[in-house]
């Protein structure tokens, strides 16, 4: 005498259709933050944007720092770098200021 199973295997077409609001994975992004994949561009922070407005390229350009991307060494990018690495360091942005002064001159200031 066989048993009969004591439940029918039941087909898995019970699980829901897949709704469709699952987030791609975000881009891979370094340890410090910063998509090392993108050269000319500088991401500055809030802080670093703003004195980047109130400080000069020393490219010859003429124009405020924020304005000016260029990749002469010095220049808006090399600059901007600088910029934000003083402010990731801790340094307020009177002490940046006086930094970007030592590092490129009282060309600097506007
Ligand atoms: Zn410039």
């Amino acid at each position: 005498m066989q048993q009969t199973a004591q439940e029918t295997v039941r087909e898995p077409a019970e699980s829901p259709p897949a709704t469709g609001d699952t987030a791609p994975a975000p881009p891979p992004i370094d340890e410090h933050g910063v998509v090392t994949a993108i050269a000319t561009v500088v991401n500055l922070s809030p802080q670093a944007r703003m004195l980047a407005e109130n400080l000069k390229c020393v490219c010859g350009c003429g124009m405020r720092l924020g304005r000016c991307s260029c990749e002469k060494d010095p220049g808006g990018v090399s600059m901007k770098r600088h910029l934000q690495s003083l402010f990731d360091k801790g340094l307020t942005p009177d002490q940046v200021r006086a930094e970007m002064v030592k590092a490129y001159g009282t060309d600097v200031l506007p």
